[in-house]
């Protein structure tokens, strides 16, 4: 049994198969130099200094032996030949599998505007890009512009302010966090944002990044503006690591694609986590790549209950967080197509969910310091509720009557 990847996904299949008593060799080869580390504190307490790298890790260092679980550090592989069954890695070594599960997650999108390839440009998707980033942090680098107002982008900028750094956040699109969530939340993150210091610009495009003497010193916008900046983070969406399957055959673009069981087109190759378009009951069963950490937990165990013969489609419930200042962001569902959003309690107290309806079905909330909502809407989600729009209106009301 082979892993590509020490993810969430990756850790997840190797102890899922474990568990489930699978006797024989487990090996997880990996890009990463570090064992296998947790991703969303990178943009969060890890950025901030404020957890150290033993609190991300997914499990003690010394699991995985104990475990006899063999994970391969530095090891990337570059080639598949799903007919003989054999790796190929970046050294050249060869690896045989009889069972392969890809679960390579993605590599960050880096800005493709001019001037982009200078010092000072940073992403956020692996341990040593966030400690590069302290580093010249603590260097004395103070201005900071952030591009891209997704998840990711925002949690920066608010551990940067925690940094008491001058943080300016561009985003293209009119609002925030416009891939995911509805105008509510956009409008309050927005605001939340410019209330915490962040100098915050919708609309706005990035076309040039300007340096000198090879380091950033500022960004050119569409509108003719520079802003000044000594460091620069773009949180701009990832490309999916499949490369390698893809020429071996199987199938797939935007991320491998997988049945409702993770096996890809190739024969007992299975991909889960980010990379793969997988048919998602909560997208109407259309292929979808999910990032986040349920998705990847979550499928790692479906690929092991298939692998090990008990297969089990993947239906799991999609959920996510985010955490920015002091809001906990928690979302279950997938908010997609909804053609409906339904306030629940008063933005300004800080402590509101945003429903969001299909037809008249609930379909996803979003919950912001709203921890009840969110434990009791799950319900209303699997359910695909049909509840009246003033009754999920009405913050007084607990969401559990409804369904
Ligand atoms: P990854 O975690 O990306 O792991 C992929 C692994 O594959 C890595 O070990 C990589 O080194 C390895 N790899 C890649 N290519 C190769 C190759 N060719 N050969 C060998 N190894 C290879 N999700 C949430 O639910 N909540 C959050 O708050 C949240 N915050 C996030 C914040 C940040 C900064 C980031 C980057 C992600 C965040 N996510 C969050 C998303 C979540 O972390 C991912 O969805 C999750 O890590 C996906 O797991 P994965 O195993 O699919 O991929």
């Amino acid at each position: 049994m082979v892993i590509v990847g020490s993810g969430h996904g990756g850790a997840q299949a190797a102890i899922a198969l474990r568990q489930a008593g699978h006797a024989g060799t487990i090996v997880m080869l990996t890009r990463d130099r570090t064992p296998p580390y947790e991703r969303p504190p990178l943009s969060k307490d890890y950025l901030a200094g404020e957890k150290p790298l033993e609190r991300i890790l997914i499990r003690p260092e010394a699991f995985w032996a104990e475990r006899a679980i063999e994970v391969r550090l530095g090891t990337e592989v570059v080639a598949v030949d799903p007919e003989t069954r054999i790796l190929t890695t970046g050294e050249g070594a060869r690896i045989g599998y009889g069972t392969l599960i890809w679960a390579a997650g993605g590599e960050a999108r880096r800005l493709g505007c001019p001037g982009a390839d200078c010092g000072g440009l940073h992403t956020i998707r692996h341990r040593h890009d966030v400690d590069a980033l302290r580093g010249e942090l603590s260097a004395g680098t103070r201005r900071a512009v952030v591009i891209g107002g997704g998840y990711i982008g925002l949690e920066a900028a608010a551990a940067l302010r925690k940094l008491g750094c001058e943080v300016t956040l561009i985003e293209q699109q009119d609002r925030l966090l416009a891939r995911v969530a509805g105008a509510a939340l956009g409008s309050f993150f927005r605001d939340e944002h410019r209330r915490q210091g962040v100098d915050v610009r919708l609309g706005t495009e990035v076309v040039e990044i300007l340096s000198a003497a090879g380091r950033v010193t500022g960004v050119a916008t569409g509108g003719g503006e520079v802003i000044a900046a000594d460091i620069v983070i773009a949180g701009i969406g990832i490309t999916p690591a499949v490369g390698p399957l893809i020429t071996a055959g199987a199938k797939g673009g935007n991320g491998v694609e997988v049945d409702a069981f993770c096996r890809t087109s190739l024969r007992d190759v299975y991909a889960i986590g980010d990379c793969a378009a997988h048919p998602n009951p909560y997208a109407d069963g259309s292929l979808i790549r999910l990032e986040s950490v349920q998705n990847a937990n979550d499928m790692g165990n479906c690929a092991a209950r298939a692998i090990l013969g008990a297969p089990e489609p993947y239906r799991a419930l999609p959920w996510f967080w985010s955490n920015q200042y002091d809001l906990r962001l928690q979302t279950v569902g997938l908010a997609q197509g909804y053609d409906m959003e339904v306030l629940r309690g008063d933005p300004k107290e800080r402590s509101f969910s945003v429903v969001y309806l299909r037809r008249g079905q609930v379909i996803a909330l979003d919950c912001v310091n709203r921890t009840r909502d969110y434990a009791q809407g799950r319900r209303l989600v699997e359910a695909r509720a049909r509840v009246a729009p003033e009754a999920l209106a009405n913050a007084e009301l607990p969401l559990k009557e409804l369904l």
